[in-house]
């Protein structure tokens, strides 16, 4: 039941008891009142009949006696009653004497007798009513010759008293409806700051942290609501401050390079952030709560959760995820700790290793390619020198060519390692961005790469032809730009048979300027063109180093295009030629 009411209920039982005791009181106070009056009036009547009844003889005059009562009786309407000491009536107003029993034993006759007042209130069987008698000795020479008793129906006090109820009730109604009024109001003034106060206690539990009570006008409700009030602001504070912390961890967790798993003590996934997520192939919210056995498919890293699980850590290990490609994980694991100290479980952090493990790969492939390009020819010059210090079988002849052939092999050593050098060079500058790109015209660039071939063209009867408009003009570094066209128009005369031709051109197209170098040599098989920029990547490795090839032209044009933020492709059709294309933005986007 509401608090209003229970008090409001309380307040109008006490007020209505309250009522209704005073109520009670008025009325035994009146009904005696009343009832002394008609006592006072009772004995004046009595004493008047008394002082009546002087002359007559009480033993010879019972005729007139009751003659006189009835008389008395008539004008007064008091029934009135003459005993005699022996109890005997003598007149009575309303019956016949002889026919009344004796009355010495009645309570006011008695008393009468014994020369006092006698009163007595009793349920009359004559006339059944309840009456006041009154009785009072009549006495003569000290002697009580007879008793005169008077007596009236008390249903007069209810008469009178009727009114006086009819105006009381309606007194206590009217109060009893004030008092209704003013208790739902006092209830109101009470519960209404305690049901504002639990409305805002309901608010800031639903989460709305910036509800507030009223200030109630009492001392003890306003102490109780500024209490309430410094609470709410006081864990509004708190939950900012929680909320942002929250916040910023999340952040944190979220952006992290590194993937976070966290696992309880039973191997189930705490949390994971995305980076994780993305690494083993899982959905957050669908893992949070599952074992790592049934969300991770990896027995390696299954094991190491285990392990680090069982020991506590820090541990490490790499381990290899087989999915559509293959990823290598470098994973830490600790335990992991709450706030007491208490183990909670374990935390493994996923280092993706995998583009550091392709790097190795590269290095050690292109070591192993370096240290085999380069041994052949010094197992050839170690041959020539074996061969010339064999004095046994020398000639002149062939002196010369050992000679010759000796010069050959470290022209070729030397290529390889000026090849290497211009890769590694280019490679640096770029990284250190000291490579400096400026507006330059494409046609001289072009020229100056012609002419390099021109002899060696020329020798093979080799026409090459230069289209290149003179205003094209982009931000090149001329000299790498001029060995890589280079490179192409010196592999397209290498290549190609005596009489062909080959052109060279330059043209804007969109944001781009296309370098083009055509063929008519031997073309390049399908399957090697995706290759043929790799170093040391041959079609033909015996072709390539009779021609003086290093294996390494091709990888240099992609170097020198990439720091000019461009793209290097070919095209080729075996047995037709081929087309090797160089775009190079004349603006960065
Ligand atoms: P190399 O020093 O051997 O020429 P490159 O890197 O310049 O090395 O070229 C790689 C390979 O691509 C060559 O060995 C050759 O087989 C092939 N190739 C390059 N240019 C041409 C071309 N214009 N026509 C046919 N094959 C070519």
């Amino acid at each position: 039941m509401r608090l209003l009411w229970r008090i409001y209920i309380y307040f109008f039982a006490c007020a209505l008891l309250a009522l209704i005791l005073t109520a009670g009181y008025a009325n035994n106070s009146l009904r005696r009142f009343y009832q002394e009056q008609i006592a006072a009036e009772l004995l004046t009547r009595a004493n008047i009949f008394s002082s009546e009844l002087g002359s007559h003889s009480m033993e010879n005059e019972g005729d007139q006696i009751d003659r006189r009562c009835k008389e008395f009786g008539r004008l007064t309407q008091t029934r009135v009653t003459v005993i005699r000491p022996d109890g005997s009536v003598i007149g009575d107003s309303d019956q016949n004497p002889s026919a009344l029993e004796n009355h010495r034993n009645r309570p006011e006759i008695v008393e009468a007798l014994n020369g006092q007042r006698g009163r007595s209130i009793r349920f009359s069987d004559t006339i059944r009513r309840t009456l006041m008698y009154l009785a009072i000795p009549v006495q003569r020479e000290g002697a009580v010759v007879a008793v005169v008793r008077v007596s009236l129906p008390l249903s007069v006090i209810d008469w009178a008293l009727h009114s006086v109820y009819r105006q009381v009730a309606v007194g206590v109604l009217l109060a009893a409806a004030l008092f209704a009024v003013v208790a739902f109001f006092l209830a109101r003034l009470i519960s209404h700051p305690l049901d504002d106060m639990r409305q805002t206690a309901d608010r800031l539990a639903q989460g709305d942290l910036r509800a507030r009570a009223a200030l109630p006008k009492s001392e003890e409700m306003a102490l109780l609501a500024r209490t309430l009030n410094q609470m709410a602001a006081e864990l509004g504070e708190r939950m900012e401050t929680i909320t942002r912390q929250n916040d910023q961890q999340k952040a944190v967790f979220a952006s992290m390079v590194e993937g976070v798993l966290a696992v309880d003590s039973e191997g189930r996934i705490l949390d994971l952030n995305a980076t994780a997520a993305r690494l083993l192939d899982l959905t957050p919210d669908q893992t949070r709560g599952r074992s790592i056995q049934e969300t991770v498919r990896n027995l390696d890293l299954q094991k190491f959760v285990a392990a680090t699980l069982e020991d506590g850590g820090p541990a490490e290990t790499e381990i290899v995820l087989y999915g559509n490609e293959e990823r290598f994980l470098q994973l830490h694991g600790t335990a992991l700790a709450d706030s007491t100290g208490k183990n909670m479980g374990a935390l493994v952090v996923l280092n993706d290793i995998t583009r550091l493990k392709r790097l190795e790969t590269v290095r050690q492939d292109f070591v192993a390619n370096v240290s085999h390009e380069l041994k052949t020819p010094i197992t050839a010059l170690r041959g020539c020198v074996e061969t010339l210090s064999d004095r046994s079988r020398q000639s002149p002849e062939d002196d010369e060519r050992f000679m010759a052939m000796m010069a050959r092999q470290v022209e070729r050593l030397n290529s390889i390692v000026e090849d290497l050098l211009s890769l590694s060079r280019i490679e640096h500058d770029a990284q250190h961005k000291r490579i400096a790109l400026e507006s330059g015209p494409v046609f001289d660039v072009l020229r100056r790469a012609v002419q390099s071939f021109a002899k060696a063209a020329e020798a093979k009867h080799i026409a090459v032809a230069l289209d290149c408009p003179d205003g094209l003009a982009a931000p090149i570094n001329a000299p790498l730009l001029e060995q890589a066209v280079g490179n192409l128009i010196d592999n397209a005369v290498k290549y190609s048979g005596e009489g062909t031709h080959i052109a060279v051109s330059a043209a804007l197209c969109g944001n781009d300027i296309e370098i083009r170098v055509s063929d008519e040599g031997p073309g390049i098989e399908k399957k090697h063109l995706s290759r043929i920029f790799e170093r040391f990547y041959r079609v033909d490795q015996a072709r390539s180093r009779a021609l003086g090839g290093t294996g390494l032209g091709l990888a240099i044009v992609k170097h020198i295009v990439l720091t000019h933020h461009g793209a290097v492709s070919v095209e080729s059709t075996p047995g037709q030629g081929s087309t090797f294309k160089i775009l190079i933005p004349v603006s960065r986007l």
